[in-house]
């Protein structure tokens, strides 16, 4: 399948990209990456994302259908949206994954996944033919009883085994890796050795708090706690920074001679929200303009009573808060009641 050139989009000229863009927010953002969730389920468990007696799973007949993830995702193009980014819940895990993926391929956007890495052999041929090169897998240890412990499920060596796969199929393969104190905080080298000889960017991420997930901040590894590790790992002639894109939500840096790169995600201790282009569409239909905002916008609703979904869109943009949802200090996010937001299985990180 080729891919169509954003210049010859096939359904409709981009609104405008532009500072009056309705993606554009008050403080000059411009949001240009859309985030959709395929499902709330999964077929892990991780203690982090979601609580251990489950979720409350949306009636089906409020999810998203293929056709109406394709009237919006094609909408936000319309509007400017350059990226699209499917997770869940797993998104590999939903029937017509494979369908939502042609479909959404056939817009003028880069396309990309977030996933487990449980079933991504099953798809390879698929992204091949639909565009996709890159992808994100999560793998949180690279111990089998730790893997076990963290995911409530065995699937360490499929896992193992697929980003394996991936690598040598060619995909560009980002390993999210959630660091928790007395858990995985003394596997950071590990993984960073782990791609001295394989082209992986291991993506450590500070642990967030969401519904149901025990957070508190003694359990979070820092920014400044990785650095320090690897600090004290090798010489400073060794650990190269990288450039980071000014929306990036990572620091990035790499170890001379290795094949890979690593870089940390501090959504607690140093959030990116400055350079933030991202809007998240729910499994159910709702965006949230901001990971940790517990307002919801419908659109689902909208589109099936035949509305625009313009005015919404547009509402929700201008309203995005400057930093996390308000919470612009360390002290204010401590005090965070995460029970006012989703778990992050229904998010889609
Ligand atoms: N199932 C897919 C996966 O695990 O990659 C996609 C969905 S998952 C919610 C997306 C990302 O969110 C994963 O990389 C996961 O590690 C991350 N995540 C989940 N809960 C988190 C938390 N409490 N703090 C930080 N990252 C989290
Ligand atoms: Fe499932 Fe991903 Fe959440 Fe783990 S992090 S429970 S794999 S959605």
């Amino acid at each position: 399948m080729t891919k169509p050139d954003a210049k010859h989009n096939k359904f409709s000229k981009p609104v405008t990209s532009g500072k009056d863009s309705i993606l554009t927010d008050t403080f000059g953002r411009k949001h240009n990456y859309l985030r959709i969730s395929l499902t709330e389920r999964c077929n892990l468990r991780c203690t982090y994302c979601m609580p251990a007696e489950g979720i409350q799973l949306s009636p089906k007949e409020h999810i998203m259908t293929y056709e109406e993830i394709y009237t919006i995702a094609k909408e936000f193009v319309n509007l400017g949206v350059t990226k699209i980014r499917l997770t869940g819940g797993e998104p590999l895990v939903r029937k017509d994954a494979a369908l939502i993926i042609e479909k959404l391929a056939s817009l003028p956007v880069a396309l990309t996944l977030t996933t487990n890495g449980v079933i991504v052999d099953k798809f390879i041929d698929h992204f091949k033919k639909c565009g996709i090169r890159t992808l994100n897998v999560s793998l949180d240890s690279l111990d089998t009883k730790k893997n076990t412990d963290i995911t409530r499920r065995n699937y360490f060596e499929k896992v193992y085994q697929n980003i394996m796969l991936l690598v040598n199929e060619g995909f560009t393969v980002k390993v999210n890796c959630v660091l928790m104190k007395g858990f995985n905080d003394n596997e950071i080298i590990d993984f960073i050795n782990f791609s001295k000889k394989l082209p992986l960017h291991i993506r450590f991420i500070e642990f967030m708090p969401f519904d149901g997930n025990r957070w508190n901040m003694d359990k979070m590894v820092s920014l400044q706690e990785v650095l320090s590790e690897v600090q004290a790992n090798f010489k400073k002639e060794e650990i190269i920074k990288l450039e980071d894109a000014p929306n990036d939500t990572t620091k990035s840096y790499k170890i001379k001679g290795y094949q890979g790169t690593f870089a940390i995600i501090s959504s607690v201790t140093n959030p990116f929200c400055d350079g933030c282009n991202r809007i998240r569409l729910t499994a159910n239909g709702q965006i949230k303009n901001c990971l940790f905002s517990s307002k919801e916008s419908d659109l689902l609703t909208s589109l099936r009573a035949g509305k625009s979904i313009t005015a919404i869109v547009q509402k929700a943009i201008q309203t995005k808060h400057k930093i996390r949802n308000g919470m612009d200090t360390l002290d204010k996010f401590k005090q965070i009641d995460e029970h006012n937001n989703r778990s992050m299985i229904t998010i889609g990180g």
